[in-house]
């Protein structure tokens, strides 16, 4: 073979995607995957919104060409997303202050936004939560930045290290790159409060740096406007900010790649520039994004019936969510009861530190064939009425 590709070391495999080829080879009949990151309904499927249904066929009727979109997207999707994130009566929509480009998923948006920052900002570094989205470091560090952490889970409380995290802060060089998870933190499920908002805001805005704000899970928290009050805060706070928002969890459209990257400027004639500037780093990557998923998004969000039966279809995953986190706290109160999971119940969006130790994780999987990460995190969305008792019976015999 050629000294080329004998050269060539195997990569590590993905940590989450190998927990589900694991999951699929097993041979046991009743097992469970709690190590993925996708909302299942309550037979244990990716549900097809009916919402997403009914837009499809609307844009099937029409037998639309296949061109080109423009290479920021869909002017259509572009808006709706800027009406959702920031609230289509906010200054920095009347004033033409922010831009939104489609992109391929929320990952294509964190990547677009890292790209832009890497020509602009080289000589900052990035600072993620500890822990965070396995994929931020990667593709920050593929982008050609130094990624650090700053302190964010204190595995005592099950809750924020809110001291240590705005210390981390007060302390960064200015024009430092801090990525922050709008709602819903992946993977630990604890968010900051509102007073502590306030507090980040206030050090980002005083110390110069450069707000990331990551919001994957949009209506997975407290709702579609509370969980959108993070993002709408740092906006009236005046940019420079960024935004990836996706809409894979929210609309259950996970290959479609469905997402944006909005940046937040300090005038319409800044933001003109910056958009001349983002539309380059597209052109140079993927030339322009594909039309299907943002069509649907699109029309499901402007028009109204749609946009309610969203609204209703996405409180159902919700909800559905928060009583599994309920039964999950009984259940075990009842079969371990020397035991405390109260907070699984504060905890915000698809995903528990369940506190599980990586031997407790292992001994589920070796004996009962239910699958979690090595660091505890469980997919509450992959409860449901079938498996839990099952998955809470296992645990109550491993703690
Ligand atoms: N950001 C966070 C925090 C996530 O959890 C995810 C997906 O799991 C993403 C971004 C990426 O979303 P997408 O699948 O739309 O690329």
């Amino acid at each position: 073979s050629s000294a080329l590709f004998s050269a060539i070391e195997m990569a590590p495999r993905d940590p989450i995607l190998g927990i589900t080829e694991a999951f699929n080879a097993d041979q046991k009949p009743a097992k469970v995957n709690l190590g993925v990151g996708v909302y299942y309904d309550d037979n244990g499927k990716v549900p097809l919104l009916e919402c997403v249904k009914k837009a499809e066929a609307l844009l099937i009727e029409k037998y639309a060409p296949r061109t080109y979109l423009p290479i920021e997207g869909l002017a259509a999707y572009d808006r709706a997303v800027q009406d959702l994130v920031f609230g289509a009566d906010s200054a920095v929509v009347t004033e033409k202050r922010a831009i939104t480009a489609q992109a391929i998923g929320g990952t294509g948006a964190l990547k677009l936004g890292a790209d832009f920052l890497q020509r602009f900002s080289p000589q900052s570094q990035v600072y993620i939560s500890d822990p965070s989205w396995e994929n931020h470091r990667a593709l920050f560090e593929s982008a050609g930045f130094t990624v650090n952490t700053y302190p964010y889970y204190d595995a005592n409380t099950r809750g924020v290290n809110f001291e240590a995290m705005l210390a981390a802060l007060q302390a960064m060089p200015q024009a430092s790159i801090v990525l922050l998870h709008a709602c819903c933190h992946n993977p630990t499920g604890a968010d900051l409060s509102n007073d502590q908002w306030t507090q980040i805001i206030e050090v980002v805005t005083t110390r110069g740096l450069i707000p990331f704000l990551d919001m994957a899970y949009q209506g997975f928290g407290d709702g579609i406007e509370a969980d959108g009050q993070v993002v709408r805060r740092f906006a009236a706070a005046g940019g420079p900010l960024f935004v990836s928002n996706s809409f894979s969890k929210s609309f259950s459209l996970y290959g479609e790649r469905v997402g944006a990257l909005s940046i937040v400027a300090a005038s319409a004639e800044e933001a003109g520039r910056i958009m001349s500037q983002l539309k380059r780093v597209i052109r140079t990557n993927y030339s322009n994004p594909p039309s299907h998923g943002g069509q649907v998004v699109a029309t499901v969000l402007s028009t109204p019936e749609l946009r309610q039966l969203w609204e209703d279809e996405l409180a159902g995953m919700r909800v559905r969510i928060r009583e599994m986190r309920a039964a999950f706290v009984s259940k075990l109160k009842e079969q371990a009861p020397a035991h405390q999971f109260d907070f699984v119940m504060q905890q915000r969006g698809m995903f528990s530190y369940s506190g599980l130790s990586k031997e407790q994780v292992g001994k589920l999987r070796e004996t009962n064939s239910i699958y979690a990460v090595d660091t505890g995190r469980i997919c509450v969305a992959a409860l449901n009425s079938k498996n839990i008792d099952k998955v809470i019976t296992a645990i109550a015999s491993v703690l």
